[in-house]
């Protein structure tokens, strides 16, 4: 897809769920005049806050899945948007995880009979999205649901930006998936990293190590433990995202 835009990423946080030096993985897209928070975890507000970056200045928020890394700022956002700056925000949720997302992460804070707020639409502008159906947020900035394998029978999804930005969140190792959007021509992709371990729920360094050169290049690692400075320099072709800071992604 053709854009005339660069595209700039600044990541909340880039810590695993259990980071006490980094915050969660939450990301700031922007794109010309839209911003995008993907994921928003338990300190994304304080980050926010850190960062100078105000809560009104997010146009939409999307959530990759139901890891309070990733959604346990939400019932804080909700509330702050509402009540102190009187704005309904606008969440881009999979359409696998709406239901969920009320039910089973939001309600117990955000239920409110008596105020007549008691579902996510009281809340959010809702826009529910298909899974590998493209979906364009704003003008040049479109979004594409990818469902990955984190945690065994609950729905999880990365998110293909303009056929150019893979954005794994939490996943298990997918070679062949990994290999096909390379070949496919997206140039750079943002991937979970544990860094030491037993594969499990998510993706080790070591499998990413196995993946050829030419991908590792393109490779930017995130979600990673606290000792990721002991990994500096042994990451093959592959390098760390660091949180608050600014990556450019030149336009197509
Ligand atoms: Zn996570
Ligand atoms: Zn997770």
């Amino acid at each position: 897809m053709q854009t005339n835009q660069e595209t700039k990423l600044l990541m909340l946080g880039t810590g695993g769920a259990f980071s006490v030096k980094y915050n969660n993985n939450n990301a700031l897209f922007t794109h010309g005049s839209f911003t995008l928070l993907v994921d928003c975890g338990v300190t994304a507000i304080r980050a926010l806050h850190q960062l100078e970056v105000p809560l009104t200045s997010i146009d939409a928020v999307f959530i990759t899945h139901q890891h309070a890394d990733h959604v346990g700022g939400l019932e804080e956002f909700a509330f702050q948007m509402n009540g102190r700056y009187k704005q309904k925000p606008r969440l881009i949720v999979p359409a696998a995880l709406q239901d969920s997302l009320w039910e089973h992460t939001l309600k117990g804070g955000l239920d409110n009979p008596h105020s007549g707020m008691t579902k996510l639409s009281d809340y959010f502008e809702v826009t529910a999205v298909a899974e590998d159906t493209p979906a364009e947020l704003a003008p040049g900035f479109t979004i594409r649901l990818l469902p990955t394998v984190h945690v065994v029978g609950k729905p999880s999804f990365a998110l293909l930006i303009n056929e150019s930005i893979y954005y794994s969140s939490d996943c298990t190792f997918d070679r062949e998936r990994l290999i096909r959007l390379h070949e496919q021509g997206v140039r750079h992709i943002l991937h979970e990293c544990q860094l030491t371990g037993t594969p499990a729920v998510h993706t080790t360094l070591d499998q990413l190590l196995s993946l050829p050169e030419d991908v590792q290049h393109k490779i930017q690692l995130m979600h990673y433990g606290d000792d990721m400075e002991a990994y500096k320099g042994k990451t093959g072709g592959m390098s760390f995202i660091e949180q608050h800071r600014t990556y450019r992604y030149p336009a197509l």
